[in-house]
């Protein structure tokens, strides 16, 4: 669609800009991280500074981590996958967290999926940023349920939420860069996603109701053999 568009072209302005401040922060970035670790495994107080040192620290990380996956096309790697297992993979490494949360997770997967030409670990990043965002949009714990199916030409992934939902005027923000309402959100995630999904040559939708949830549908080209 036409608003998506407008929003790639938004992402490779930002992302190219992005890709390489956080190139040059890298480097500077983990020799502080060391020694921090070191200096506080030598002084016998302040340690509570160190913490906090660490954790910020930690978090700027976080954030650079995020820019780079924006530009790093030589380290992409498309393989042949099956998304069942991919799918069923991020599940089980975010459902820690969940049930911490009192977040349950189901997954229906409607027929064998066919196989799809993808970075896995990308995708992984994508389905992780989803559903870290509805576990945040449940602090009261709830039900996440995601679904898998073909339609047409695309597998959809489509991941459905009981949180608080977002307003109708703030679902074009979303993947805009540093758009969070979250005290301690980045407002990366779904532009790192947007990005992710655009480069599969797939597509990704957000719809909403205010206090009853979120759904979120990720749709994914189907690889023919002959590719
Ligand atoms: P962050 O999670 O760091 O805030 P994201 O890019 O992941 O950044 O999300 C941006 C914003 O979109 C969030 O701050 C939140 O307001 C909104 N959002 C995304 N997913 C959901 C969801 N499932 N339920 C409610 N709000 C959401
Ligand atoms: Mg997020």
């Amino acid at each position: 669609s036409d608003e998506l568009l407008i929003k790639s072209e938004k992402l490779s302005v930002v992302g190219q800009l992005a890709a390489g401040v956080a190139h040059e922060i890298r480097n500077p970035l983990t020799a502080l991280i060391g020694f921090v670790q070191l200096l506080k495994s030598k002084v016998d107080n302040y340690g509570h500074y160190f913490d906090i040192m660490s954790s910020e620290l930690d978090r700027i990380n976080f954030i650079v981590s995020e820019f780079l996956v924006i530009s790093k096309p030589q380290v992409v790697k498309f393989q042949i996958r099956d998304m069942a297992n991919v799918l069923m993979n991020t599940v089980a490494l975010v459902n820690t967290k969940a049930i911490m949360q009192d977040v349950e997770i189901t997954v229906g997967i409607r027929e064998p999926l066919p196989p799809v030409l993808c970075d896995e670990n990308q995708i992984k990043q994508v389905f992780i940023n989803v559903l870290n965002n509805s576990i945040e949009a449940m602090p009261e714990g709830g039900m996440i349920r995601i679904e898998a199916f073909v339609r047409e030409s695309d597998i959809v992934f489509r991941f459905i939420d009981e949180g608080q939902g977002i307003p109708e005027e703030r679902i074009p923000r979303l993947g805009e860069p540093f758009y969070t309402t979250k005290e301690k959100g980045t407002g990366l995630g779904l532009m790192v996603s947007y990005k992710i999904i655009e480069n599969h040559r797939g597509r990704m939708s957000i719809t909403s109701e205010l206090g009853h949830g979120t759904t979120v549908d990720i749709m994914l080209p189907i690889t023919r053999s002959a590719e």
